[in-house]
C-alpha cells in the first residue's frame, strides 16, 4: 500500500496492497470488480483489525462519494450514504425538527461502521444503534445492488454485518421528532450497595464510570429528556462543575452539563463533534452481558482492580436493550456493557485483558466485534445462536469470500 493507513487511535496500521478513495459510484463499482479481496473502511475508530483486508485484499473508503443526506419528513425516515458520520447527519436531521432515539459517546464515527460493529449508546430501553436501521443497501461483489429491508427474512444479519457482505452504500433510518436533554452528573457513588437496576434506570441514558482505583465510581452521567421525569437520584451528589470522564481531560471537549437543556445531538454523545473524544492516546476493550448479572459481574472486576487499574484509563458501565440483530452482541438479551479505555500500550494491556476475560467469563461476555479482545472465535460461536443463518447469508451474497478478511473468516468457517 503506497500510504500508510491507521486506525484512528493509530494503534493498528492495515495492510492491504492497494488503498482506494474513489469519489464516484462507478469507480467505487470498479475496485470491486478489479479486486479479489475487498475490505471497507469507515471512520476507523475500530481497535482491532476487522477492517483489514490483509495483504492479499485492498483497502476502500467510501468517505470520498457524494455525501448523502435525504430527510423524509413524513415517513420521518433519513437515507443516508455509507461515508456519512453522525455529528453531519445528526446536524441535518436536527434542522428538519427531528431526532435519532440515540447516539453513542461520539459523533465523529460513520453511520454505516457503527452499525456494522454493534455500536451502542446507553438505556434500559435503547437498543444498539443499529435498532434505527430500516433498510441496507448493499454493493455486493458481482456488481448489484441488494436492498434489505426490516421485515425480509434476511434482514435480521443485514445491519451488525461485520462489513461480510457487501459495501453498504446507503441506510435508511427511524426519525422521530426532535426532543432536548438535560445532563446531570453525579460523583463518588460507592460500588458498595449499588441498586444498578434503579441507578441504570434513573433516566433515559445513564453511564457509570470508574478508573477502579477503588470500588466506587467517580461520576455517574445522567442524561434526562425532558418529555420524561425529573431525576431523582438519590445515591451520589450532583458535581459542582463540568467534568471530563478520563481523569486529566479538560472538560471543555464534553458535551454541556449541570443540567442545561439542549438539542439531542448535543447531549447524547458525551464529547462534542469539534474536539477530540474520548483521550486519543488509548486502546478500548468491551463486553456485553446479561444485564440481571451486572452486579456480579461489576463485583468479579472488583476482585482484579489493581491489575486493571493498572493500565486503565477509564471503565464506562451502560445498559444496551436486546436487539434482534444475528451477530449483535445484544442479540436476544437486555445487556450491560462494560466498557476499558486502556493505555496505548499493547503489551502492557493484553495480559490484562486477558485476565479480565478470566474475570467476566462465568458471565458469558459478547466482545464489542470494534474493539480489543482475546476471547477465541470458536468460544464465541456459541454465544450466537444465529450464527449459522449469518453464514448462510454471507455465502449466498458473497459466494466468493471477496468480503471476507481474517477476521471474518474465524468467526464463521468452522
Ligand atoms: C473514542 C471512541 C469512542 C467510542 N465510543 C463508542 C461508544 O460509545 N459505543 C460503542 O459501541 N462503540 C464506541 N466506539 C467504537 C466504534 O463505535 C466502533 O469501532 C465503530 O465500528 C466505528 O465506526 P467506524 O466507521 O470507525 O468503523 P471502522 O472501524 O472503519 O470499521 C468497522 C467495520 O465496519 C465495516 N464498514 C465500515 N463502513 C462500511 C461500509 N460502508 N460498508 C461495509 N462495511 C463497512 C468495516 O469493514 C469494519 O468491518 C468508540 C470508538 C472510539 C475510537
Amino acid at each position: 500500500m503506497p500510504e500508510t493507513v491507521t486506525n484512528w487511535a493509530r494503534s493498528v496500521t492495515y495492510t492491504a496492497k492497494e488503498f482506494y478513495r474513489p469519489d464516484t459510484a462507478e469507480g467505487l463499482r470498479a475496485v470491486v470488480a478489479g479486486s479479489g479481496k475487498v475490505r471497507v473502511l469507515g471512520s476507523g475508530h475500530s481497535f482491532n483489525r476487522i477492517a483489514d483486508p490483509g495483504g492479499e485484499g485492498v483497502l476502500v473508503s467510501v468517505a470520498g462519494l457524494p455525501p448523502v443526506i435525504d430527510v423524509d419528513g413524513t415517513a420521518r425516515t433519513v437515507r443516508v450514504s455509507g461515508g456519512v458520520r453522525y455529528a453531519e447527519l445528526a446536524r441535518a436531521v436536527h434542522a428538519r425538527g427531528l431526532a435519532l432515539a440515540n447516539m453513542a459517546s461520539l459523533p465523529h464515527i460513520s453511520v454505516a461502521g457503527s452499525v456494522a460493529t454493534g455500536t451502542h449508546g446507553s438505556g434500559v430501553g435503547n437498543g444498539p444503534l443499529g435498532s434505527a436501521v430500516r433498510e441496507v443497501e448493499l454493493l455486493t461483489a458481482d456488481g448489484s445492488t441488494v436492498v434489505l429491508r426490516r421485515g425480509d427474512a434476511r434482514f435480521d444479519g443485514a445491519v451488525t454485518s461485520l462489513g461480510a457482505l457487501g459495501v453498504v452504500t446507503a441506510l435508511t433510518l427511524d426519525l422521530e421528532p426532535a426532543y432536548e436533554v438535560e445532563q446531570h452528573v453525579f460523583t463518588q457513588l460507592p460500588l458498595a450497595g449499588l441498586d444498578f437496576a434503579a441507578v441504570s434506570a434513573a433516566a433515559y441514558s445513564v453511564s457509570l464510570f470508574t478508573d477502579w482505583r477503588r470500588p466506587r465510581f467517580r461520576q455517574v452521567w445522567v442524561k434526562r429528556r425532558t418529555d420524561q421525569p425529573a431525576v431523582d437520584f438519590p445515591w451520589a451528589a450532583p458535581a459542582a462543575e463540568a467534568v471530563h470522564p478520563v481523569p486529566g481531560m479538560p472538560a471543555a471537549n464534553c458535551t454541556r452539563q449541570l443540567g442545561v437543556p439542549g438539542p439531542w445531538h448535543e447531549r447524547l454523545p458525551h464529547f462534542r463533534a469539534e474536539f477530540t473524544p474520548s483521550s486519543g492516546e488509548e486502546i478500548q476493550s468491551e463486553y456485553l452481558l446479561p444485564r440481571a448479572a451486572a452486579l456480579d459481574a461489576l463485583h468479579a472486576v472488583d476482585g482484579i482492580r489493581d491489575t486493571v487499574a493498572g493500565v486503565l484509563q477509564i471503565c464506562e458501565v451502560r445498559t444496551v436493550a436486546a436487539d434482534a440483530q444475528w451477530l449483535s452482541p445484544a442479540y436476544a438479551r437486555d445487556s450491560v456493557a462494560l466498557h476499558f479505555t486502556w493505555v496505548r500500550d499493547e503489551a502492557a494491556v493484553l495480559p490484562v485483558v486477558r485476565r479480565l476475560e478470566e474475570a467476566l467469563a462465568p458471565f458469558d461476555p459478547r466482545p464489542h466485534w470494534g474493539k480489543v479482545y482475546g476471547i477465541p472465535a470458536a468460544d464465541l460461536r456459541d454465544r450466537y445462536p444465529r450464527l449459522g443463518d449469518f453464514r448462510a447469508l454471507a455465502r449466498s451474497l458473497d459466494p466468493t469470500g471477496t468480503f471476507t478478511n481474517t477476521f471474518v473468516r474465524e468467526l464463521l468457517d468452522d
